[in-house]
């Protein structure tokens, strides 16, 4: 008796398009939400292991747990095809040399103190300083620069990976045991969702963000000079030449910083302007339009070319948007790929910088007994 496979037509065409659409590396709709890890190295004789998270759309992100960094972060474009829309490295080693952050969780205190001291409770503390006089995204050995703890799971919103990290009383300078946990997912949405908490046994303060550098027509890809950006803020907190706050909430209104509606970033980057000059390009941050507290959009980007956007919400007051001004064309990024000055950015949801010595700005204080806790979800779409 002879056997034979029959496929219905339609079966046919969905095989077909199957294959035709994975060969081309688009995204495969209705693939299971998934959570896979493999083994990335060691650092700190620890063994670092990157997970890939899916969704049911095809998307995927690549964490891993030196730094809680995201590696890369594939993403459709108008057509389906998928894209790596983070700048980042091959190897570990290459992450544990650098200094751009790519993609790495950042704490204990996102962005500057003011020559790394402040004083809580009648306290002065001094930190590690890393950046001229100032510190800088919690020091040498950051949250960026340690290995966290890894747990996975698949939930009913996507895959979840929960990272957790005890940084001990006197790390970088800071007070208190701080108990860290910081949780990934990829949302059937499209979304890349980041849950922040932590709790101490002293006073401290606390300011942690993420430092995903994106270029949504690519990594590797050219300068992110025409990607239209909106920023919900109507004021910037503008700073001195070190890129410390001067403590005023200045109006975008009449300057380059006004970003209410969607503008190319490189349309006014090269303008006289003392804030630019300052920044070297922008490296602000953004004051956002909201309720404290409140889960709302704090800005949007658009690239025209791929049809890519993305969204980002955050329960955060403040945004730095950085343009990426001190790459240059010397670092060597995924694929051997030349990562050139504005080929990437960052929009980095947090309190404001130095916070700890403004006392008008959004208090960083974290006492015991109460729950740091913040959300950011960067949100993916193409047109
Ligand atoms: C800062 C920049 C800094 C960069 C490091 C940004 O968050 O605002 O000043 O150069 O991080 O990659």
């Amino acid at each position: 008796m002879k056997r034979a496979i029959v496929l219905s037509p339609v079966g046919s065409v969905l095989v077909g398009c199957f294959v035709f659409m994975t060969l081309a590396g688009n995204a495969a709709p209705q693939s299971k939400p998934a959570i896979s890890k493999a083994s990335f190295g060691t650092a700190d004789g620890k063994q670092v292991e990157i997970y890939t998270l899916s969704n049911k759309n095809g998307m995927d992100a690549r964490i891993m747990t030196y730094g809680g960094t995201v590696v890369s972060l594939r993403v459709p474009d108008k057509n389906g095809k998928l894209g790596d829309v983070v700048l980042g490295y091959d190897s570990l080693a290459d992450y544990q040399r650098a200094t751009f952050y790519f993609g790495a969780l950042i704490g204990r205190y996102g962005n500057r103190i003011a020559k790394g001291k402040f004083s809580l409770d009648g306290k002065e503390y001094s930190l590690a300083i890393n950046n001229g006089a100032n510190h800088l995204h919690g020091g040498p050995k950051g949250f960026d620069k340690v290995v966290w703890t890894a747990k996975s799971s698949v939930q009913p919103d996507g895959p979840h990976l929960e990272l957790t990290y005890l940084s001990r009383d006197g790390e970088e300078g800071y007070p208190g045991n701080l108990n860290v946990k910081v949780v990934y997912s990829l949302t059937e949405n499209n979304e890349l969702k980041i849950e922040y908490s932590a709790t101490t046994d002293k006073p401290t303060v606390v300011n942690l963000t993420h430092h995903s550098y994106f270029n949504l027509s690519g990594a590797g890809n050219g300068e992110i000079l025409a990607h239209e950006l909106m920023i919900n803020a109507d004021r910037f907190t503008p700073t001195d030449s070190g890129s410390i706050p001067n403590g005023e909430l200045q109006s975008v209104k009449g300057t380059p910083f006004d970003f209410t509606r969607p503008t190319a970033i490189g349309a006014r980057i090269d303008q006289t302007d003392e804030q630019l000059k300052f920044g070297n390009g922008y490296d602000h941050n953004f004051v956002l339009n909201k309720k404290p507290g409140e889960l709302s959009l704090a800005a949007t980007v658009f690239e025209s070319g791929t049809g890519r956007a993305m969204e980002v919400f955050t329960t955060e007051p403040g945004l730095q948007f950085y343009s990426g001004n001190f790459l240059d064309g010397s670092i060597k990024g995924k694929n051997r790929e030349n990562y050139s000055k504005r080929s990437g950015f960052c929009l980095e949801a947090q309190h404001f910088p130095d916070s700890p010595n403004e006392p008008t700005f959004p208090t960083t204080i974290l006492r015991p007994g109460q729950k740091y806790s913040q959300t950011t979800v960067y949100r993916f779409s193409a047109r």
